[in-house]
């Protein structure tokens, strides 16, 4: 993948701020599943620096909405330590995780960018997408239809990850 080649202080910025919000554990985690793009680039002095880009969650249409894949053993998941967990452990840890999320809302549609919430009514999907972005994104259970149009474009090495919130994972959403 040709990129145009940051200067060093960019590139140290980009090393940084791409991994900044994945935990350690989270990070091998991820690079053990095979879900982390690398991008390889050398400076002018020969050196050759390999950038990891662990996988996110958008949580909504904007730059704000890129999320760092939540640590279960930091948020306290009850059912599964991380070390032990498969991708479908960690789908279905994510799946409460992002009930929480929308049941504090803060989530939006990636396609039609309107609140998603638990209404029965109007359904959700967390969906894995494993392409040049690897990532879990929201849409309306309805949206379905547009979400290769927004997700095309989105590089994994031009995201900046925030912090995921702590929420309750300690069982699961209610939902009436
Ligand atoms: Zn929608």
């Amino acid at each position: 993948m040709q990129l145009p080649m940051p200067d060093e202080r960019e590139r140290a910025d980009l090393l940084a701020e791409v991994v900044a919000h994945t935990t350690p554990a989270m990070l091998a985690w991820c690079v053990e599943h095979q879900l982390c793009r690398y991008l390889i680039q050398g400076d002018a002095h020969g050196d050759i620096v390999e950038i990891v880009a662990p996988p996110v969650m958008l949580l909504g249409p904007g730059a704000s909405d890129v999320y760092a894949c939540p640590d279960p053993d930091v948020m306290g998941y009850p059912e599964h330590r991380l070390a032990e967990m498969t991708l479908v452990d960690y789908h279905i840890f994510l799946v409460r995780y992002l009930s929480q999320a929308v049941a504090a809302n803060k989530v939006s549609c990636l396609v039609c960018k309107q609140p998603i919430t638990n209404d029965p009514g109007e359904p959700w999907d967390g969906i894995f997408v494993d392409k040049e972005l690897v990532g879990w994104l929201m849409i309306h259970f309805d949206c379905k239809r547009g979400l290769a149009r927004e997700y095309k474009g989105r590089h994994p090495f031009e995201l900046r990850p925030q912090a995921p919130p702590r929420y309750d994972v300690s069982q699961d959403v209610a939902i009436s």
